[in-house]
């Protein structure tokens, strides 16, 4: 776990799925970097709770709070900002990170299933991002506590580039993402706003327990690994810190790949 530092301090975070997984570490890094955070959730709203608790305990400066949102409605998705704005004044950083996966071989995957996720994975994206935009440009330049006038992270995947056989609907989701997360980027630069990607790899969360909870699955997800170790929620919440803050300054319509090495072919590396 990374010192308590004041990269993001005076700024509003929402999170969403923030009460689980890495919505959780990214939450409570952001939290360490002295943000207000609003941790997002679905469901779990103790969880939810708990993880708000924590980060307004270790922070030095910031504050949390929990927020019930389906990201996929947009009235919840709008209530939700308007109730950070209510609370924290407005919003400088929105990290969409909520995601689903409902697998099956495409014969027999059914439209609900296929429509769901890319509800959840593309359609909250892009309310997420619309709502935090709306609030940039209402709020205006605040150049003592960042030199953008809001960040966007969405939370991708390797799968954005990785095609991936039995879960198309996922796939399709996060190539989506990519074109939303770069056009947004080629109109909205112009007025100072940063939106950027993170695409993590395998991470060790509740989303892909069976590929890691057993030594025979572990063994056979490592092949797929370069640097040979699962990751860890918290090596996305580090990412994540640096891109919300200014030291990224000008990154801008970029996808961080955090992901061991995954994309870089490791079925060649004995001759493919
Ligand atoms: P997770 O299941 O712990 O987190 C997903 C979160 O999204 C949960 O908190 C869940 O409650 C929330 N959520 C689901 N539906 C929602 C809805 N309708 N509205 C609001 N929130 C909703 O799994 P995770 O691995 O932490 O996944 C987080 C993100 O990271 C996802 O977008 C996932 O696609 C992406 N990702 C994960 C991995 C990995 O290896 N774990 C790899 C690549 C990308």
């Amino acid at each position: 776990m990374q010192k308590p530092n004041k990269r993001l301090e005076g700024q509003t975070c929402i999170v969403t799925g923030g009460s689980s997984g890495i919505g959780k570490a990214v939450a409570l890094a952001i939290g360490r970097d002295g943000a207000n955070v609003v941790v997002n959730y679905h469901s779990n709203a103790e969880s939810a709770e708990e993880v708000a608790h924590q980060i307004s305990k270790d922070s030095l400066c910031g504050d949390a709070i929990a927020i019930q949102a389906d990201v996929s409605h947009e009235a919840d998705v709008v209530e939700m900002f308007s109730t950070t704005i209510e609370t924290f004044g407005t919003v400088d950083i929105c990290i969409a990170n909520s995601g689903i996966q409902r697998d099956a071989a495409l014969t027999d995957m059914s439209l609900s299933d296929w429509q769901r996720v890319i509800d959840v994975n593309l359609t909250g994206q892009f309310l997420c991002a619309r709502e935090a935009i709306r609030e940039f440009l209402r709020r205006g330049m605040r150049p003592d506590v960042s030199t953008s006038l809001g960040k966007i992270i969405h939370m991708s995947s390797v799968h954005q580039i990785i095609p991936w056989a039995g879960h198309a609907n996922y796939a399709a989701s996060k190539g989506g993402l990519v074109m939303l997360m770069e056009s947004i980027c080629q109109e909205y630069a112009p007025h100072k706003i940063r939106v950027n990607s993170i695409a993590p790899g395998a991470i060790q969360t509740p989303i892909n327990r069976e590929a890691w909870n057993t030594p025979e699955s572990l063994e056979k997800l490592l092949k797929l690994i370069p640097y040979k170790r699962i990751g860890v929620p918290d090596d996305i919440g580090s990412a994540a810190v640096w891109l919300a803050s200014d030291e990224s300054e000008y990154v801008n319509g970029t996808t961080l790949y955090v992901d061991g090495g995954m994309t870089c072919f490791p079925g060649f590396t004995a001759n493919g």
